[in-house]
């Protein structure tokens, strides 16, 4: 597969953007605050590009969507937030996607990243995407996806991406 320079902290920019415009448009009311930190610092990547802005839109989507879930329950106290941090280091580049939703709970935490797992309704959700995710992230670009979470409290998932691919 092609892979092209990234300036990796633009493409979080416009897919976060676009991600957003896509729920906003289908539930206007929708708001929240998002909290960016883009370490400057982060220099272009070598990415397959379309497949990373895949990655990004679907840990955007499901961040989303667990956020307008747990407004559903109309706690007036609740304030829906996504963060999304970028962190350089020396050889390598760590990207995080943290919502304060409901969280993943312990049992169905180790199947997510499964293919068709989902926990969404019917035309919802494929279960895809995180396989997909996975995939793309490991094999494609000798990276890790990880997920923490607490039940209640926050969802993050963790990017790790190698500046240096090994040889295959
Ligand atoms: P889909 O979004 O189609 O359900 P994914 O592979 O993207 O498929 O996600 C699988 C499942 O992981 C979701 O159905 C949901 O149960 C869980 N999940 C993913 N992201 C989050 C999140 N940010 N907060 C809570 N649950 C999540
Ligand atoms: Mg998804």
């Amino acid at each position: 597969k092609e892979r092209h320079q990234t300036d990796l902290n633009t493409l979080i920019e416009e897919f976060l953007r676009l991600s957003y415009y896509g729920v906003k448009a289908k539930d206007p009311k929708f708001s929240l605050t998002i909290e960016k930190d883009l370490d400057p610092e982060v220099e272009n990547l070598t990415l397959q590009v379309e497949d990373m802005a895949q990655v990004l839109i679907n840990l955007f989507n499901n961040a989303f969507y667990a956020l307008q879930k747990r407004m559903s329950e109309a706690d007036p106290n609740y304030e829906p937030k996504l963060v999304v941090t970028t962190k350089n280091s020396a050889n390598r580049v760590v990207i995080r996607v943290r919502d304060n939703g409901p969280g993943i709970p312990q049992d169905i935490r180790a199947k997510i990243f499964k293919p068709f797992f989902t926990t969404k309704p019917l035309g919802e959700g494929t279960g895809l995407g995180l396989s997909i995710s996975w995939e793309i992230i490991t094999q494609g670009h000798q990276g890790e996806l990880k997920v923490q979470s607490e039940e209640g409290a926050f969802t993050e998932f963790t990017i790790v991406l190698p500046k240096r691919l090994k040889p295959a």
